[in-house]
């Protein structure tokens, strides 16, 4: 099964909207295989971010991801990398779609409230990343009524 790395950023965790971001996933169906409270190190931050390190905007996001605690989750389930961008928005929360976290909760793009995982493969990568120690892995009783 697909598995994506979801974290709800500082603004995010200091707004109370931990929960519901988490509450979103699980009502979809979708499964928590992890989930961490951390302060990260500029250097996770820099890795994480790794592919925009030409930006001019890179400087200000690490400040921002490091002004406070993050919670990151693993979830998993059909296509979730790709559906689980959907339901964070577009990355400007001013093209982001009503019904969607950051459409429903934010404004500028740098608060954006959330990250998502942008394929299968960088997935993969962040999770390897962000939970060294591995993830849950477990099967559910309701995988019946949520799949056909
Ligand atoms: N970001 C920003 N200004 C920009 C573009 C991106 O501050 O012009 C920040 C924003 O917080 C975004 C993050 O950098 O979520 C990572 O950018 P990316 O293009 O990967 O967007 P995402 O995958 O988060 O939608
Ligand atoms: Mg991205």
């Amino acid at each position: 099964m697909e598995r994506t790395y979801i974290m709800v950023k500082p603004d995010g965790v200091e707004r109370g909207l931990v929960g519901e971001i988490i509450k979103r996933f699980e009502q979809r169906g979708f499964q928590l295989l992890a989930l961490q409270l951390l302060t990260p190190t500029k250097e996770l931050l820099e890795q994480h971010y790794g592919d925009l390190a030409g930006k001019a905007f890179f400087p200000g996001l690490i400040k921002y991801m490091l002004s406070g605690p993050v919670v990151g989750m693993v979830w998993a389930g059909k296509q979730v990398v790709k559906t689980g961008r959907v339901m964070l928005g577009a990355t400007n929360p001013l093209d982001s779609a009503p019904g969607t976290i950051r459409g429903d909760f934010c404004i500028d793009v740098g608060k954006n409230l959330c990250h998502g995982s942008d394929s299968v493969e960088n997935a993969e990568k962040e999770i390897a990343l962000w939970f060294p120690n591995g993830v849950a892995s477990y099967t559910r009783h309701i995988e019946s009524l949520i799949y056909e």
